[in-house]
């Protein structure tokens, strides 16, 4: 038989949908894009990597994703062949933010311009853009979130103080300083005050930080604090995490040391709103989590990778904040949102984040 002739229209259609296509990716004209994650043992950076990928090739872009799974010489190393293989631009999310000056070097020399993806890129002025979430706000936002669960306002006059210990993020990662500073904005009067002890006397960074963000790091240093400080009797009411993969440390601790869920189990809070964390909000073992719309950060990092590919401009909301020890990285940050029981539906369910059936 014969091939019929198509009279249906069909073939029209498709044809306009080509030139649409093909109209919309002139500009990307098959420029590559490296794009380097730091580690795919947290759910969000898969997220990540995802959203980056597919965003970028919806706008014909070529997409080289990679991810160092928290090892810094791999990550370089990552980079060196990003560049080799004729990488237009790169999109990166640094695993140590201080160890890539001299690869970002490289990419300098090589005319291949650098975006700083959620970590801000340090030491180097190999960075054209920074797209990220604010980053003193995450620490605010689960400071004051402590305050206001805990009345911490009023606790003094009302006689009551509350035992806290602090588990803050990686030193190599100028996120986590930032989260640190956040959540001593909010919680230091009540530290002055005496409101709230921490009896590992654990408050500062150099204490209180956790290499790699690790949730091993995390509890064992939870164990120590619990059988060190919290033996004889005293009980441990807050636990300001700065992540989740923290916060899960911090369960297992807590639990082998005797806590139970239910009354007498700590607020514990937490960071990027992970799946097994917002089951567990919803169980009632961590109280809350901070929201970061990896969608959103996606978008606002393309039209970067847009700008300088193409010479278009990026919306930046932010030229002052975020200085690398070199230059001031022009951001877009982003606005990370709280959720705990009474609004992840609304933010994580109705938004589309999760399916109500993935929280089950
Ligand atoms: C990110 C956080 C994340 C942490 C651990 C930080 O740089 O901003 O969202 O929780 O890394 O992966």
């Amino acid at each position: 038989d014969a091939p019929t002739t198509d009279t249906s229209g069909t073939a029209e259609t498709k044809q306009e949908t080509d030139t649409a296509d093909t109209a919309e990716k002139t500009e990307s004209n098959g420029k590559k894009v490296g794009v380097a994650m730091p580690t795919q043992s947290s759910q969000r950076w898969i997220q990540d990597g995802a959203n980056m990928k597919s965003q970028l090739e919806a706008l014909g872009y070529e997409v080289d994703l990679q991810y160092a799974e928290d090892d810094v010489q791999a990550q370089v190393a990552q980079i060196e062949n990003l560049i080799n293989n004729g990488a237009n631009c790169l999109v990166v999310a640094a695993v140590d933010s201080s160890a890539l000056v001299n690869v970002l070097g490289e990419a300098k020399a090589n005319g291949i311009p650098v975006i700083a993806y959620d970590r801000l890129l340090m030491d180097t002025d190999a960075v054209s853009y920074y797209a990220t979430f604010d980053n003193e706000g995450v620490g605010v936002a689960i400071a004051t979130y402590i305050e206001e669960k805990m009345q911490l306002a009023t606790a003094k006059d009302e006689g009551r103080t509350y035992n806290i210990e602090f588990f803050m993020g990686s030193p190599d990662d100028n996120n986590a300083v930032f989260l640190d500073n956040g959540i001593h904005k909010v919680l230091d009067k009540y530290l002055e005050s005496g409101v709230l002890k921490c009896q590992s006397g654990q408050t500062t960074f150099d204490k209180t930080n956790t290499l790699r963000w690790s949730q091993e790091t995390a509890q064992k240093r939870c164990e120590d604090i619990l059988s060190g400080y919290y033996a004889d009797g005293e009980h441990l009411d807050i636990v300001a995490s700065a992540f989740d993969g923290l916060s899960y440390g911090v369960a297992a601790a807590l639990t082998g040391a005797g806590y139970a869920p239910g009354e007498g189990w700590p607020l514990i809070t937490g960071q990027d709103a992970e799946l097994m964390a917002t089951k567990n909000i919803i169980a009632g073992t961590q109280a809350m989590s901070i929201f970061k719309d990896t969608r959103v950060l996606a978008e606002k990092a393309v039209t970067m990778v847009q700008a300088v590919l193409e010479g278009k401009t990026p919306e930046i909301n932010d030229e002052t904040t975020y200085n690398n020890n070199v230059i001031t990285v022009p951001s877009y940050l982003c606005t990370p949102v709280p959720v705990d029981k009474d609004n992840y539906e609304k933010e994580l369910v109705d938004s589309g984040y999760y399916k109500a059936e993935d929280l089950k």
